[in-house]
């Protein structure tokens, strides 16, 4: 029988203990597993290779996002690299412009070292999308929604593109992850996240995750990540496994929450414009209604007060901590421009439409009244 989503994020590996029927797996920190044999490796052999802790998160998370198999990273960069190794020298790299800036940063350089060669395209607008892909691609790379401007890219259709020019189709699903929206089931390869954000959930450790939904490609990709040493450690993997168990509640709470905040600053008079997916107006509205069950955890503003009037609202902000990341428990502020976003260069984030004075946040599970009064209180500063 297959369970519904809520279930299998709760049970995926549990009573997996063959030793003391612990229900819950414990953390296994071996290096090295014991032959019997010489010739003959057990189930395991090198925690490089693999090991049980990491194993169990992978055949957690291969299952939410219906891959044929996933590989857990040390970090979101670590798995996006992974990638590029399955790919032909020189191979040709279709990139959203609107990436998340370590994307970005890594992308460029790979492309300076000529191990790919790189075009960036407005991934939202299938004319362009097509028209980048008109000569032919090895990788098409879209994240939806794009952060922190939160645009979408329809995937069917981009999987659809992306195949016609011979590529395979990546698409970075960190922040909605697989309880929000399921890439593979839309026509991609591959669906890679940052562990470390809202997966995980606790803001606690740092990871990544390759979902592929073909087997040969998992196997190779599982190869590369022993080869080059990129696995995440025992401890990470008990960390992400233990957050996965209330994935779909923090999501539920979190979307409902940043959906209600958004409505309302989109009501009050110094928001001079706001993005959030599911909020009325919003320019992706029906391609997040095909195919999200919820906005996420990030919405983004931008005040009338510009630059001076943001800096002067995250300082103010005592509920959202001024930090560089998403999607866990606890509400954060960032300004993109100066912080997750600082090593794309001006022209790129102007493209991007990142503004000097965009504010994004990240919607924790904290009462919804507490974060609305200590955003008032912050957007009456002037
Ligand atoms: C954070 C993030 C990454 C990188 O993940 P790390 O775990 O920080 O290496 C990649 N993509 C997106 C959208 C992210 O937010």
């Amino acid at each position: 029988m297959t369970h519904r989503f809520a279930t299998r994020a709760v049970r995926a590996g549990l009573n997996a203990d063959p030793g003391h029927n612990a229900v819950v797996a414990p953390i296994s920190v071996s290096a090295c597993y014991r032959r019997q044999d010489p010739g003959q490796p057990g189930a395991f052999d090198y925690a490089r290779t693999q090991q049980p802790s990491r194993a169990l998160l992978e055949s957690a998370l291969a299952e939410l996002e219906g891959a044929a198999g996933a590989t857990v990273t040390a970090s979101g960069m670590a798995a996006i690299d992974l990638i590029l190794n399955d790919l032909p020298p020189h191979a040709r790299v279709v990139c959203a412009h609107d990436c998340y800036g370590g994307t970005r940063r890594l992308f460029d350089a790979r492309a300076a070292q000529q191990r790919i060669a790189l075009t960036y395209a407005d991934t939202t607008d299938p004319d362009t999308l097509q028209a980048a892909l008109r000569e032919g691609a090895d990788l098409l790379f879209v994240e939806t929604p794009s952060n922190p401007r939160l645009r979408l890219t329809d995937i069917e259709q981009a999987a659809r593109l992306g195949h016609d020019a011979g590529a395979i189709v990546a698409v970075d699903n960190t922040v909605l992850t697989p309880a929000l929206q399921r890439p593979l089931s839309l026509g991609a390869d591959i669906s890679v996240s940052s562990v470390t954000k809202m997966l995980n959930g606790h803001s606690d450790m740092v990871g990544g995750v390759v979902a592929c939904s073909d087997a040969d490609r998992h196997t190779r990709l599982a190869w590369w990540a022993n080869a080059a040493g990129l696995g995440a450690s025992a401890f990470d993997s008990f960390l992400a496994t233990r957050g996965l168990r209330t994935l779909p509640l923090r999501a539920r709470a979190q979307c409902e929450t940043a959906l209600e905040l958004a409505s309302r600053l989109a009501a009050h008079p110094t928001i001079v414009r706001i993005d959030y997916p599911f909020l009325k107006g919003h320019p992706g509205r029906g391609i997040a209604a095909a195919q999200q069950s919820g906005g996420g955890p990030l919405l983004s503003l931008e005040v009338s007060g510009g630059t001076a009037q943001a800096i002067e609202l995250v300082k103010s902000l005592q509920l959202f901590t001024l930090a560089q990341s998403l999607g866990g428990v606890e509400s954060l502020v960032c300004i993109p421009a100066t912080m997750t976003h600082a090593a794309m260069s001006a022209e790129a984030r102007a493209e991007a439409g990142i503004a000097d004075g965009l504010v994004r946040l990240s919607v924790g599970i904290e009462d919804v009244e507490d974060l609305w009064e200590d955003l008032q209180a912050g957007l009456e500063i002037r």
